[in-house]
């Protein structure tokens, strides 16, 4: 049909190729055109594949879904993993979509600042009971359940302290009780760890980190062992328009193929660039899980394979004025409050992540002014080394 002003709003038909394109096409349509009312019924009734309605599912964010279930080992349970708008949407839509009132849910005391929000401020006014316990402290944990208790949250690593949760102990206890454990894998990631092979029920990820890896996409994941969560999971997440975007998922796909890479070669940058901060001048301690003065490092060589991750802290001494001087002496690392991008980022936790953490509180954590988080990239180790000596020896300066 030639286009003219008549017909031009008609969609033109997507030209035919014997040959395939290599490169995943974006599908951005919000909506599928069916065949007949009785097609469209079959389509709902999940006797046929396909979509209907974006909010509802679309190819990039399946495509993108499968490859993350490859790699949790998820791909058999129960209609696979979820693509979500972001990560907090992520762990939202396990919260909500799950715990109805009356329940209480236990979470890691030291989770991600948002979900520390949610869980403290939120649930409650939707009748969701909280208790934060030490997640290093299996006993703890066990203390916490309750009759009316549904769910554990934990992460593995935990932010910025990099302590390492008592997995094992923690599966075991809520095995005994019938609780669900829900784990938010985006520290660790599947490299380092694969909660359903440790029998955890639910695996979340901020596909924003290290999966998608380049700092460009908001985008979150959710998987649950047991179909009848996965699909409660699923309805709440559709019905309050979790939606992705086709492009973010787009975006996503392409920076996960080289997630392995990515990952092996921060995580060797992060095990020597530890060992090069600990003997500089200035620096008070640094804190990264396969090191043995690591407090858990034996649970880190237990539970993680002996693998460190990307993730290092360390702490000065001369409290902000010598942290202001640090990251001023180091313009090439990008000073932003994320992590998992390709290049190497750099958090001061007090003035950010921990910034509505009372100053008791934080130093009961060990997380003064003088205290970084470091996302250590894939740069050369020795641009990393080069870099971080300088900042180091700018905060030796003010440092008493
Ligand atoms: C960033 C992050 C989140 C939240 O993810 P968003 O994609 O930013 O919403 C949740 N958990 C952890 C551990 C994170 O690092």
């Amino acid at each position: 049909m030639p286009d003219t002003p008549e017909n031009l709003v008609r969609r033109t038909v997507w030209p035919q190729s014997v040959s395939r394109a290599v490169g995943t096409p974006i599908q951005p349509s919000v909506v599928y055109a069916s065949q007949s009312p009785d097609q469209l019924d079959a389509l709902y009734e999940g006797e046929f594949a396909g979509y209907t309605y974006a909010r509802e599912g679309h190819p990039n964010a399946d495509v993108l879904a499968r490859k993350i279930d490859a790699l949790e080992g998820a791909s058999d349970n129960g209609g696979g993993g979820v693509i979500l708008g972001s990560g907090m949407a992520a762990i939202t839509a396990v919260l909500l979509g799950v715990l109805k009132s009356g329940d209480h849910v236990i979470g890691g005391d030291q989770l991600y600042g948002r979900s520390l929000r949610l869980m403290g401020q939120d649930l409650a006014r939707f009748g969701i009971a909280t208790s934060l316990v030490d997640p290093t402290d299996a006993a703890a944990v066990a203390a916490a359940i309750r009759p009316e208790t549904r769910m554990i949250l934990l992460e593995v690593v935990a932010n910025p302290t990099l302590r390492i949760a008592d997995m094992d102990g923690i599966l075991k206890v809520a095995r005994a009780s019938g609780v669900l454990v829900a784990v938010d894998n985006t520290f660790t990631t599947p490299r380092g760890y694969r909660p359903f092979e440790h029998g955890a029920d639910i695996v979340i990820h901020s596909v924003t980190k290290m999966l998608a890896g380049h700092s460009d996409v908001t985008l979150g994941y959710v998987s649950a062992s047991d179909p009848a969560i996965r699909k409660a999971i699923y309805d709440f997440a559709v019905t309050t328009g979790m939606t992705p975007s086709p492009f973010d998922c787009w975006l996503a796909e392409r920076g996960l193929y080289s997630f392995h890479l990515r990952y092996d070669r921060a995580e060797a940058n992060a095990a020597e660039l530890a060992d090069h901060l600990a003997g500089l001048p200035g620096i008070k301690r640094v804190l990264y899980p396969t090191r043995p003065d690591h407090p858990d490092h034996n649970r880190a060589a237990a539970l993680l394979n002996g693998r460190g991750g990307h993730m290092v802290s360390f702490e000065v001494s001369g409290g902000r004025a010598a942290a202001n001087a640090l990251t001023k002496a180091m313009p090439d690392i990008a000073f932003a409050p994320t992590l998992g991008d390709i290049g190497t980022t750099l958090s001061h936790p007090a003035s950010s992540s921990h910034r509505a953490v009372d100053q008791r509180q934080r130093e009961a954590l060990g997380i003064s002014e003088g205290f970084f988080r470091i996302s250590v990239g894939v740069e050369d180790i020795g641009l990393l080394k080069r870099d971080f000596s300088a900042g180091l020896a700018a905060a030796a300066k003010i440092s008493p």
